[in-house]
C-alpha cells in the first residue's frame, strides 16, 4: 500500500528514489538542505517531484510513514534524529529500491575491490548472456536502474557501508564480502567493530538457496559473519587459490589470469569472487576464462598509462588507503618510483614499511602536509623528497628514475587538498605523462 515518504537528499540516490515512489503511486516530498544540481532537478520536474532546497522545513502535519536517506547523510544528523525519535523508519535507498521489485540479487560489498569486482561480475553474466543490470555505489543508483532497466533478470550492485546501514528486509541472492580494513571511520565513531559491522550487514535476511561468498582469511569478515544463516551456502575465497597466476575456484575447476590484464594477488582474489558468482548461475568454464580475457578495468586502479624514457607510468590514484596501497606495491615488479600523499585519514603507514623496502627505490611525497610520511619513512634510508604539487611531483620523480623503473601514483589518502576527487588526481596524471610524450 503507497503512503507518504519524505526523501533526503537529492544527488543520483535521492532523486530516483522519489521518481519510483512516484511511479508506484507514493505521495513524495524531497528535501535537501543544500542546492541541487539542474540535472537533478530535471528528474523530480520530470516526474512532478514535491520538493525543496537550501532548507529542511518539515511541516509536523505531513510527517511521513517512512524516510528514505541518501548515503551521505550521517544518522546523527539533526533531520534523520528528527524523524527516528517519533519512530518513523529512516531506510536507505538501496532498502527502498529494493521493496519495488523482485530480481535476482547479487551484492557486493567490502572496503577494497568493490567496483572491480562488481564490474568484472557483470561483465561475466553479461558476457553470457544473462539479463543483468549493473550499479548501486557505482554509476546508476539502485532506483534509477529500476526506473531505466526494469526488464532485468539480475541487478548486481555495488553496495557501501552506509549503504547497508539503512537497509532492513533487502536479501541478496548472492552476497560477496570482500575484505574489511579500517576506512570512513569518522563516520562510525572511529570503532572499527562498527563500521565491520555495517559491512557484514550483506548476508542480512540471506536464506536457503542464496551463496555468500567472503574473504576466509579475514578475521574481521569471518566475525561478521559468524551469524549468517546456517542455510546458506557459504563459499570462502583464500589467497592460496592463486599461484603462478593460476586461479582456483571451489569447485576445483582452473583458470588463468595469464592472458587477462588483471595484474597482482588482490585482483587475483577479486578474480575468484566474480568467478564464484558466475558459477553460482552455472556458467561453463569457457565461457567464464573468454569473459576474464576480455574484461578492462576501470581507470585510475593500477592503470598503466604509458611509458616515458623506458620507464613505465602507473596511475592508482584510487588506493586512498593504506591497505589498497599494500597491493598495489605488492604487484610491482619493477624497482619503484612511489608518489604518495594527500590528505591523511589517520593513516597508520607501518603496514606498508616491509613492502617499501621491497619494491621501492625512491619515495616522492605529494602533498599540502608531508611531515607525517616524511617523518615516518624518512629514517629508512631510501630517497626521499617533498612536493607539493603534481607537476613538482613528476618533475621529482622522473628526475629520479632510469629506464626499467616504475612510477606508481598510489598515494593512500584521499586528494582533496590537491584536487576536486581522485579521478581528478589520476587524469591529471595520465595528461602530464601524454604531453611529455607529445615534446
Ligand atoms: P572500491 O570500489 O572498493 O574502492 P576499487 O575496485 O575501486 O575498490 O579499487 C580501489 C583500490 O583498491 C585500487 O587502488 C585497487 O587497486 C585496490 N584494490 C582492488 N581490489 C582490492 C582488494 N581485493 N584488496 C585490496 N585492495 C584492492
Amino acid at each position: 500500500m503507497a503512503g507518504k515518504v519524505i526523501i533526503l537528499g537529492g544527488g543520483e540516490s535521492g532523486v530516483w528514489s522519489a521518481a519510483l515512489g512516484m511511479v508506484n503511486g507514493w505521495d513524495v516530498f524531497l528535501s535537501d538542505s543544500g542546492m541541487i544540481k539542474d540535472e537533478n532537478k530535471a528528474v523530480l520536474l520530470q516526474y512532478s517531484v514535491r520538493f525543496e532546497e537550501g532548507v529542511h522545513s518539515f511541516d509536523p502535519q505531513e510527517l511521513a510513514d517512512i524516510v528514505v536517506k541518501s548515503p551521505g547523510i550521517s544518522d546523527e544528523a539533526a533531520t534523520v534524529q528528527f524523524f527516528t525519535q517519533l519512530n518513523i523508519p529512516v531506510i536507505s535507498e538501496i532498502e527502498w529500491a529494493f521493496r519495488f521489485q523482485d530480481k535476482k540479487i547479487v551484492a557486493i560489498t567490502g572496503s577494497n575491490g568493490k567496483t572491480t569486482t562488481t564490474k568484472l561480475t557483470w561483465h561475466l553474466l553479461h558476457e553470457a548472456g544473462l539479463n543483468a543490470g549493473l550499479g548501486g555505489n557505482i554509476g546508476k543508483s539502485f532506483a534509477h536502474l529500476l526506473m531505466d532497466e526494469p526488464e532485468r533478470d539480475i541487478y548486481v550492485l555495488e553496495l557501501s557501508s552506509f549503504q547497508l546501514d539503512g537497509i532492513d528486509t533487502f536479501r541478496a541472492n548472492v552476497a560477496i564480502l570482500l575484505n574489511i580494513t579500517p576506512d570512513h571511520l569518522d563516520r562510525y565513531h572511529y570503532d572499527i567493530m562498527e563500521y565491520a559491522a555495517s559491512k557484514g550487514r550483506i548476508c542480512l535476511n540471506q536464506t536457503i538457496g542464496d551463496v555468500l561468498i567472503y574473504h576466509a582469511q579475514d578475521e574481521l569478515v569471518n566475525m561478521v559473519l559468524a551469524d549468517a544463516a546456517p542455510e546458506v551456502r557459504r563459499i570462502p575465497v583464500s589467497f592460496n587459490e592463486f599461484q603462478n597466476e593460476s586461479i582456483k575456484l571451489s569447485d576445483g575447476s582452473l583458470l588463468t589470469l595469464e592472458t587477462t590484464g588483471l595484474r597482482g594477488r588482490h585482483n587475483a582474489f577479486n578474480a575468484i569472487c566474480a568467478l564464484e558468482v558466475g558459477r553460482a548461475f552455472n556458467l561453463p568454464l569457457e565461457d567464464l576464462q573468454h569473459s576474464l580475457n576480455s574484461f578492462v578495468n576501470e581507470p585510475h586502479r593500477l592503470e598503466d598509462v604509458g611509458e616515458l624514457d623506458g620507464v613505465v607510468y602507473i596511475n592508482d590514484s584510487k588506493a586512498t588507503n593504506v591497505d589498497a596501497v599494500f597491493y598495489a606495491l605488492e604487484a610491482m615488479n619493477k624497482p619503484t618510483v612511489w608518489i604518495v600523499g594527500g590528505q591523511d585519514k589517520g593513516n597508520d603507514y607501518s603496514a606498508l614499511d616491509a613492502r617499501v623496502r621491497e619494491k621501492v627505490k625512491t619515495i616522492v611525497c605529494m602533498g599540502v602536509d608531508n611531515a607525517k610520511l616524511m617523518t615516518h619513512f624518512g629514517e629508512f634510508g631510501i630517497q626521499i623528497f617533498s612536493t607539493s604539487s603534481l607537476d613538482e611531483a613528476l618533475q621529482t620523480a622522473r628526475q629520479a628514475s632510469v629506464s626499467g623503473d616504475a612510477i606508481l601514483l598510489s598515494p593512500a589518502c584521499a586528494s582533496f587538498d590537491l584536487f576536486n576527487n581522485y579521478m581528478h588526481r589520476g587524469d591529471l596524471f595520465r595528461e602530464w605523462v601524454l604531453e611529455q610524450k607529445k615534446l
